[in-house]
């Protein structure tokens, strides 16, 4: 597995490669289409999906090109379609032209699972910084590893003053949801460090109900 930061906002772009069947599941693509690209082939992946956390412009803006170059499936929550048809408003935000919008080959649900490397990711919704944020959750070697997009941070959540943010939903994803997880769970995070689901129940003040909003 590799994670890196890519495009203007350094969103955290993943590969996850099976070296036995020689298949690869992205997540977020969001910028430098090419490196992405590039990493896949140099190890001879082929990419089966992309799966996207949410439809913010930092997490999908190269997903075309790299749905057009590598031939893999593209998946949102139904949620967020909305905010794909509608990079052009987010790239006013941030400065910067619009990227194409990928074409969707399917809708991410709750509960629903990809097989990978003889294990599953599985999707769970989390709503709040997004109305269609979900986070995938890969079982793998007996550890598991949760990709939380911008739903939680490294001693902080996703903000929540954006399109269809929610303070509430995105309190009640966290503490429904992520942090009934195992306290080893891996978290890679949208943007900037990994952390540990126990990391956090124990030292995000947003989780720990001291902070105020
Ligand atoms: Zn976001
Ligand atoms: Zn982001």
């Amino acid at each position: 597995m590799q994670t890196f930061p890519v495009g203007l906002l350094q969103c955290n772009c993943s590969i996850l490669g099976d070296e036995e069947s020689g298949e690869a599941i992205i997540v977020d693509p969001g910028g430098d289409g090419p490196e992405i690209v590039r990493r896949v082939t140099e190890r001879g992946l082929a990419v089966t999906q992309i799966v996207h956390t949410h439809a913010h412009i930092d997490h999908v803006g190269a997903s075309a090109e790299v749905k057009r170059r590598t031939g893999g499936a593209a998946w949102l929550h139904e949620d967020d379609e909305w905010l794909l048809d509608r990079l052009e408003m987010q790239a006013q935000l941030i400065g910067g032209g619009a990227p194409e919008a990928v074409a969707l080959d399917g809708f991410l649900t709750e509960g629903q699972r990809f097989d990978f490397a003889g294990s599953q990711i599985e999707v769970i919704h989390t709503p709040g910084h997004t109305p269609g944020s979900c986070c995938f959750v890969l079982a793998a070697d007996g550890r598991q590893i949760v990709f939380a997009g911008d739903t939680l941070f490294r001693g902080g959540i996703g903000r929540t003053d954006l399109w269809g943010g929610d303070t509430a939903q995105i309190l009640e994803s966290l503490k429904g949801k992520l942090l009934a997880l195992d306290d080893d769970s891996e978290v890679v995070t949208g943007h900037g460090p990994s952390t540990s689901i126990g990391l956090e129940r124990r030292n995000n003040p947003f989780l720990s109900g001291d902070a105020r909003f």
